[in-house]
């Protein structure tokens, strides 16, 4: 008892003590509540700058992972070319069904829609067709892309481009599917799976149908099983490869 009584009277006669050194109070309430003050404004300050540091980080990420994965991308000069983009399957049937029920027609559709939006937003005059549209007898354009996938198989991957056994334009549509293997490969990292190019793709049906003239390619962009990840979650990656092969072709670059 009488030993925290006396260190309660040292504890009053040190702070008192300390008072008449300063010429201002050290720890009056006033001072107290300006610290305080400013030791959160300057902690807020420090999470700020933190923040934007991080923000600059990921953003200049994202930026060099885009410039350094995907094909290079020019937008066309106004009227650059038309170019007609065949949805697999689309307005006609599910093309493969996954056990899951993932339906090919569901990834081509998507994929299409996006590849006609970018072109479009390069200036190119692109439009979406459905497998069996009727605008295909006589189709003319500066080129045509038929987008399809490939089945469930889970162990199977890769991708493949094919043109008409019997094509009008043979160079031409050469051209056309070396840029969209080249580009293709470069966007996704998908492996070519040439060894599977069957009659159903060289003898696709729309090759038949359309002007002889426009140049013409299908794609069979992935398996559903073994390349799912990259047709599903990576699409961006798919619509991006296929935007630039058709580029690569329409600007004369192979
Ligand atoms: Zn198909």
């Amino acid at each position: 008892m009488g030993h925290s009584l006396f260190s309660s009277r040292s504890a009053v006669l040190s702070l008192s003590v300390a008072r008449g050194d300063m010429a201002e109070p050290f720890w009056s309430r006033d001072t107290f509540i300006r610290w305080r003050f400013l030791h959160v404004l300057s902690w807020g300050l420090r999470a700020v700058l933190v923040a934007v540091i991080i923000a600059i980080g990921v953003l200049a990420w994202a930026v060099a992972r885009n410039v350094l994965s995907f094909p290079s991308l020019d937008a066309g000069e106004p009227g650059a070319g038309r170019v007609g983009v065949i949805a697999g399957h689309w307005e006609s049937d599910s093309g493969a069904v996954c056990p899951d029920g993932l339906q090919e027609v569901e990834i081509t559709l998507a994929v299409a829609q996006q590849v006609v939006a970018l072109l479009q937003s390069f200036g190119y005059e692109a439009e979406i067709l459905a497998e069996y549209s009727a605008e295909l007898p006589g189709y003319q354009a500066d080129a045509l892309v038929a987008i399809h996938a490939d089945s469930c198989l889970p162990d199977r991957s890769g991708f493949k481009v094919a043109r008409a056994a019997h094509s009008a334009v043979p160079e031409q549509e050469d051209r056309l599917v070396t840029c969209l293997y080249k580009a293709y490969e470069e966007s996704t990292g998908l492996a070519r799976d040439g060894d599977t190019i069957t009659a159903d793709m060289t003898g696709y049906h729309a090759f038949a149908d359309i002007a002889p003239q426009t140049p013409a390619a299908i794609i069979e962009i992935g398996y559903m099983g073994g390349d799912r990840q990259l047709l599903t979650a990576r699409r961006s990656r798919v619509v991006r490869g296929i935007v630039a092969g058709i580029t690569c072709f329409l600007q004369g670059k192979d």
